[in-house]
């Protein structure tokens, strides 16, 4: 059974359905636009937020070309829950609010490939995250080639996939906007929209949205790996408190320099 939502009168309008996800991802898209276009709009207080703003505009140009380039059903984001994609998924859905809303998919195709050793925090705000932003998640445990050969094979239309990496990036020096796969790898065209995002704006940006993140940010990891090869960053160690001799770290988003990022992951 579905409900027509009172608040969204008229045909066309988002459903709400039995387990109460609106079937269309437009009101998500809609009303994440309307903030950021209304920050774009606005003098930003500090030089940080001026360049989130100049950062914002070039990930959504280039989000822009993508759409340009492959019709919807072509296009997917590899999404792991890590601060990167998610400042990448809330732009790409920024970029889908300028489509009439019978042109949009019911949710988003997005890929995840499940580490081997996975923190059950990131699969807690992968599962979140998904049911928010009305992922089309497809998951896999396997390694990442196979992982995205087998994704393409199961879904012929995708071509093109955004991708969160950034400059510093293991792999990220040499890394434009579009970017063929790497010979050896199932090809597909990645697109990387904010490949020159400095970490401090990337926090920024979820900090000044209120963008719901993954709490072992807030326990000092900085970058998100397996349990086997993740801790947390030596850079945000707290003071030691006497009375508990238990080690403590500041959240993610206190740190500042890109190349302290990932001093908490072991490759
Ligand atoms: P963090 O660095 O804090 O972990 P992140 O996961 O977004 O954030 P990276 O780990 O640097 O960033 O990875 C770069 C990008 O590669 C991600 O933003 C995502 O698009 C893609 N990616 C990485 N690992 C996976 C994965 N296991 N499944 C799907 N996509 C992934």
């Amino acid at each position: 059974m579905s409900l027509r939502a009172p608040e969204d009168p008229g045909d066309n309008t988002p459903i709400i359905t039995a387990n109460g996800y609106h079937e269309s991802i437009y009101p998500t898209c809609a009303a994440l636009a309307a903030r950021v276009n209304n920050f774009l709009e606005t003098e930003a207080p500090t030089s940080l937020l001026k360049a989130v703003q100049e950062q914002i505009r070039t990930a959504l140009g280039v989000i822009g070309s993508a759409l340009e380039r492959y019709s919807l059903d072509e296009i997917s984001l590899s999404y792991n829950g890590g601060k990167d994609c998610l400042v990448l998924l809330i732009l790409l859905l920024c970029a889908l609010a300028k489509y009439k809303k019978d042109a949009l998919p019911k949710a988003l195709h997005t890929v995840y490939i499940i580490s081997k050793h996975p923190f059950a925090e990131v699969g807690a705000f992968v599962d979140e995250s998904s049911a928010t932003y009305k992922l089309d998640l497809v998951r896999y445990a396997m390694p990442m080639k196979e992982a995205f050969r087998t994704y393409l094979e199961e879904h012929k239309k995708i071509k093109a996939i955004l991708v969160g990496t950034r400059r510093t990036d293991p792999h990220g020096e040499n890394l434009t906007h579009f970017d063929e796969t790497d010979s050896g790898w199932p090809a597909f065209m990645r697109v990387h929209p904010v490949i020159d995002w400095h970490y401090a704006e990337i926090w920024a940006f979820i900090r000044h949205f209120e963008i719901p993140y993954c709490s072992l940010y807030d326990q000092g990891y900085t970058s998100l790996g397996g349990t086997t090869d993740t801790h947390p960053n030596p850079a945000l160690k707290a003071q030691e408190n006497k009375e508990n001799s238990h080690q403590t770290f500041r959240p993610a988003y206190e740190l500042v320099e890109d190349d302290a990022e990932r001093l908490g992951r072991d490759w």
